[in-house]
């Protein structure tokens, strides 16, 4: 159903690069060699490192090529908008959910060279970029668009999900999750990585580490699935008061907790989070 096979020739991966963008998501997942397979959101707004640098700048720290494919969680603009700064992520191929999306998002869309949308049968169903060797991105649009006439829309919960999947050689297969700004609950095939067959090695936490709307299924599923890591991809500060460390670290109390803003602060321009990660 999806032209676009971004796994197609690789033979595995290795895990995620979070890229700093201030207040948003950027993500990308790497090959066995650490080359960029595929993009999960663009985003970047509040205290975003791009602001007052030319346009080339963007497009050196956050390379995409035209022949990549660059997927979107959701039409919020911190998932989007380096994109209205960089050139070259506008001649990639885009592939979004189907959501009422604001006027600048659609003005945007409009200047892409090339952008699909996920159709709404496909909602509920996971759709998986295999690699040679096994390993595999999982993807999946979690609920339906309510439509043009529906008013206040949750973007976040009619987003796509997504996760990354490694094959080990005894048999577990290692994970990583990217929920976009959804509650892990929300997602329907996160419920089956509480098997003992799946090791969440780690994940981006949701929302930038929203300590809002926790219901209890929220902290029930992520004790379950217990990830080893977890990164806030957000702006220090930032207007939201993301990430609520005292809940995330309550409830994953043996995780290790990093942050996109303290990686700046030491210099660096993103954090990964890798497959040999221990
Ligand atoms: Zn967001």
């Amino acid at each position: 159903m999806f032209a676009h096979q971004p796994t197609r020739g690789v033979s595995g991966i290795s895990g995620v690069t979070i890229e700093d963008v201030g207040q948003g998501d950027a993500v990308r997942v790497l090959d066995l060699f650490g080359a960029t397979i595929l993009w999960i959101d663009y985003g970047g707004r509040q205290g975003n490192p791009f602001q007052g640098v030319r346009r080339r700048t963007v497009d050196r720290f956050l390379h995409v090529r035209p022949s990549d494919l660059v997927m979107l969680t959701h039409w919020d603009e911190d998932h989007w908008c380096s994109a209205r700064k960089g050139v070259t992520a506008r001649d990639a191929d885009w592939l979004v959910p189907r959501q009422t999306a604001s006027p600048r998002a659609a003005r945007f869309s409009a200047k892409l060279a090339s952008i699909r949308c996920i159709p709404e049968s496909v909602v509920g169903l996971v759709h998986e970029f295999g690699t040679g060797g096994g390993d595999r991105v999982r993807w999946e649009k979690i609920a339906r668009w309510p439509g043009p006439d529906a008013r206040n829309e949750d973007c976040n919960l009619t987003g796509v999900a997504f996760s990354v999947l490694h094959e080990r050689d005894d048999g577990v297969t290692e994970v990583i999750l990217l929920p976009g700004d959804a509650p892990c609950e929300a997602v329907g095939h996160f419920h089956g990585y509480v098997d003992d067959a799946f090791e969440v090695r780690g994940m981006v936490a949701s929302h930038h580490g929203s300590g809002a709307h926790w219901p209890k299924a929220t902290v029930e599923l992520l004790k379950h699935l217990d990830p080893d890591h977890v990164v806030f991809s957000c702006s220090d500060p930032n207007a939201y008061g993301h990430p609520d460390r005292a809940k995330w670290s309550a409830a994953l109390p043996n995780a290790e907790f990093r942050d996109t803003a303290e990686a700046r602060r030491d210099g660096r321009r993103s954090l990964d989070l890798l497959f040999t990660d221990r």
